[in-house]
């Protein structure tokens, strides 16, 4: 399943939303697969920063970082 954003999902509104794109913390991303039972909301409440739970270290908030991460934790 390849969740990252691109071009060809073209599902929902046309406007760049970048709460979508990565930027920013989701807590949708706590219910990916990839990241169910370790991704939580940085300390701080930095939406730039995620953190792993069973490390406890920051990662950014980027999809990206966060799928590297859970593939390198797991
Ligand atoms: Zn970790």
């Amino acid at each position: 399943m390849d969740l990252s954003p691109g071009p060809s999902t073209s599902i929902g509104p046309a406007k760049v939303d970048w709460t979508r794109y990565g930027k920013r913390y989701r807590s949708d991303w706590e219910h990916l697969p990839e990241c169910e039972g370790w991704l939580v909301r940085a300390l701080g409440g930095d939406p730039s920063k995620a953190r792993c739970r069973l490390c406890r270290k920051e990662i950014r908030a980027h999809l990206g970082d966060i799928k590297k991460h859970a593939r390198s934790d797991m």
